[in-house]
């Protein structure tokens, strides 16, 4: 049977490949950069208490009491703040309501590998600019971009997190190009620039409520920028989805807003414990990246990263290994309760101290 016409017309572009998500019960899931802790009481209660009754209706196409709160929250007014179905569809549309027509854009060689599966879905070009030898980015490849920028800050997987000299020394000399700043670990590191978008309209800094909040599975990711640019966000999802968050999801999010203090507390303690798992790790000799964010990047002393994956994942410690040049000798991991980083750096120790099976 001859298929050919309309398979060649099939979408073929490459995909973004996700941490492995296990059907089995898993001792230690640290390779999706989720959050080991629940959702505060205050958010589970407001999800069983939702009334399912509403479900006949819409939600709000905005986000309704979520992007009010969301606008309180960060002191600004509701029209620079928008909502959507997880930061990655905030970013997809921004990619689209952002970079269109000619030019195309740029970000760091080694940053989050969504970027160019987006610029090939759209139809955007990109390039990319080498992180240095200390795996920073140097603002000074960005500096005078006329087309567009995208950084993470804290850039993934490597976990380093830049300050506010770093974004503006990118915003003074670039007045001319959109730069988004995917401020996904943000919550915690030392910076936010969302202060910044009153007085750069060319910013957009997108932000979730899938790690710091542990809300991965509800899908709330948000955009606080001008309200130019959150006007060609609107556009961008009323040509796509109009109502890309549920009810349930505003509901649970303007819970967790309103529950600041469960989630300092937890950050409080993430942050604690990555600094402990930052120092057991380094003295077993260890190369560790400086991290700002809920995950670190590893380099083994001994063995390899990818024998020192498959020894974790034969334990049921799930990490992640990305193949490439300049990562191949790292594992990053997400940070987990003291107990879940206390079985995993035993498992490690054993491994680089000679535990490790032949050829790995
Ligand atoms: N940005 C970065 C840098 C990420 O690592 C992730 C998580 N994979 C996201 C955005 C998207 O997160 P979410 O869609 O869960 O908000």
């Amino acid at each position: 049977m001859d298929c050919g016409t309309w398979e060649r017309r099939l979408y073929d572009g490459e995909p973004y490949i996700s941490g492995e998500q296990p059907d089995a019960e898993v001792l230690t899931k640290l390779n999706s950069n989720e959050n080991p802790y629940p959702p505060s009481a205050a958010v589970l209660a407001a999800i069983a208490g939702f009334d399912g009754g509403q479900l006949r209706l819409y939600p709000r196409s905005d986000g309704g009491t979520l992007r009010a709160a969301l606008a309180d929250l960060h002191g600004v007014p509701r029209e620079r703040v928008f909502v959507g179905n997880g930061s990655d569809e905030v970013l997809a549309l921004a990619f689209r309501a952002c970079f269109g027509g000619e030019g195309g854009i740029l970000f760091p060689d080694i940053t989050y590998s969504f970027y160019p599966v987006w610029c090939d879905f759209f139809g955007i070009g990109f390039e990319t600019r080498p992180l240095d030898g200390a795996y920073r980015i140097n603002a000074d490849d960005y500096a005078g971009e006329k087309r567009g920028v995208v950084i993470a800050n804290p850039n993934a997987p490597t976990g380093i997190g830049e300050g506010e000299g770093f974004i503006k020394k990118i915003m003074e000399a670039s007045p001319g190009c959109v730069v988004i700043v995917d401020e996904a670990y943000a919550d915690f590191s030392e910076y936010s620039a969302v202060p910044l978008v009153d007085r750069y309209p060319n910013l957009l800094v997108t932000r979730t409520f899938s790690k710091s909040r542990s809300l991965a599975g509800m899908r709330i990711g948000y955009a606080v920028g001008s309200p130019r640019t959150i006007e060609a966000l609107k556009a961008a999802k009323d040509s796509f989805n109009s109502y890309p968050i549920d009810s349930v999801a505003i509901a649970a999010g303007v819970a967790a807003l309103g529950d600041s203090g469960y989630y300092s507390d937890r950050i409080g303690e993430l942050k604690q414990t990555r600094d402990l798992s930052v120092e057991k790790l380094s003295r077993l000799g260890f190369k560790v990246l400086p991290s700002q964010a809920n995950f670190i990047m590893v380099s083994p002393p001994a063995g390899s990263a990818e024998g020192l994956f498959l020894h974790l994942r034969e334990k049921r410690i799930f990490v992640r290994y990305f193949a490439g040049e300049r990562l191949k000798d790292f594992l990053r991991i997400t940070i987990g309760t003291p107990e879940q980083m206390d079985a995993l750096i035993s498992e490690a120790e054993g491994y680089v101290s000679g535990g490790r099976s032949a050829g790995t």
